[in-house]
């Protein structure tokens, strides 16, 4: 871009009509960023302008500064005239959403022309919105600026053309007409060196992407898999739970009208081992024991005839149980005392024998089981 070489940095504001020889300030505007440390006086310093020129331009109230505030500096006009572009070069300046190949596509030139003509491209993919690219519209060939003390002469040479020939591609009579920062077209030649290292720099750009995208992908792939993972985790986890809550003795509640019993004991007591629990002598607990006091009443939890009234050979110490038909039983053990004999038919509540710790008990407590079909069941599935 013709405008975008900027002045060297000068500690000290220059008066404004002083020019550096050698210095290839051009008229424009400058987009210019804040950094920290500025200063206005020093930015207007560095590009040679009037602070106040800066402050106009960029509707500034004060000359005090805050980072990454945009600064438009406008660009002191220190030639005569704008630098020359060679006849059958189009100016164009770039608009947003522009590509190289766009642009060539559009002009009926190939990229390497486009290039060519603009050799100090920095990419292939991106156009800045607002810069220049030169078109060639007549004779393709690179275009570069004269330098300080170039002649149009020695910069045939050195690219091996005949002065003659890039005096007539330039439209100049006089090869000594052109100062430096003109553009000169030189026929022919091609920025093939640029455009290959252009093109290497988009395939590293795209394979970096690929690069990126991949490992993208491989993350996501990784997330994936942690939560496949996780969720086996869970539902391994949640299929334990439900398993340990099927091992658990059920507790099914039997209604009074269905078979419901009543409690076989009459006055306080305390249930001190479930059912299914380990006992003192139980691997598994077939009953409820209920601790009461020696000498308690026990009762018959429900209507019934007396099956078994005696001394058990297997713990039960002295033990009653009763027989109330379709095939469920009731059985009291660990009595001190029996209160029925075997055929009886007792009613409900109907006292039966009394709290002891006959058999194998380490207290006075009722070990009461409901047997049906002569399976125990958890009989507090059966009691209120
Ligand atoms: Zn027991």
């Amino acid at each position: 871009m013709a405008f975008a070489k900027l002045p060297p940095l000068s500690p000290l504001p220059l008066p404004e009509n002083t020019v550096e020889v050698g210095q290839a300030v051009k008229k424009g505007w400058v987009v210019y960023e804040v950094k920290p440390g500025d200063t206005l006086a020093g930015i207007a310093a560095r590009y040679g302008v009037d602070p106040r020129h800066i402050m106009w331009s960029s509707n500034l109230q004060s000359d005090r500064l805050q980072m990454g505030q945009r600064l438009l500096i406008p660009l002191v006009a220190v030639e005569d005239r704008p630098p020359r572009v060679p006849p059958g070069v189009e100016v164009y300046r770039v608009r947003p959403g522009d590509t190289l190949q766009g642009v060539a596509s559009r002009y009926g030139i190939s990229v390497l022309d486009l290039v060519s003509a603009n050799p100090s491209l920095e990419s292939l993919d991106r156009l800045v919105a607002g810069s220049v690219l030169y078109i060639p519209r007549k004779a393709k060939g690179l275009v570069v600026s004269l330098t300080e003390g170039q002649t149009l002469v020695d910069l045939a040479a050195r690219f091996g053309l005949s002065p003659v020939a890039v005096a007539r591609a330039n439209g100049v009579k006089d090869p000594l007409d052109l100062k430096p920062g003109d553009l000169v077209l030189l026929p022919g030649i091609q920025a093939k060196t640029t455009y290959q290292r252009l093109l290497a720099k988009q395939e590293a750009e795209r394979q970096a992407r690929l690069e990126a995208e991949r490992r993208r992908q491989e993350e996501l792939r990784r997330l994936a898999e942690e939560r496949r993972r996780q969720q086996a985790l869970a539902q391994q986890r949640a299929r334990q739970v439900q398993a340990q809550a099927q091992n658990r003795p059920q507790v099914r509640r039997v209604s009074y009208q269905e078979g419901g019993m009543r409690w076989p004991l009459a006055g306080g007591f305390r249930i001190t081992t479930y059912f299914g629990q380990r006992g003192a002598f139980q691997r598994y607990h077939t009953g409820i024991d209920l601790a009461a006091s020696y000498g308690t009443p026990i009762v018959a939890a429900k209507a019934g005839q007396v099956e078994v009234a005696g001394w058990s050979a297997v713990g039960y110490g002295f033990h009653v149980v009763l027989d109330h038909g379709g095939g469920v039983e009731t059985l009291y053990a660990h009595m001190s005392r029996i209160a029925v004999r075997a055929g009886q038919w007792v009613e409900a509540g109907e006292v039966i024998g009394y709290v002891g710790s006959t058999g194998w008990s380490t207290g006075p407590h009722l070990h009461f089981e409901v047997r049906v079909g002569g399976v125990a069941r958890n009989p507090l599935a059966y009691l209120p």
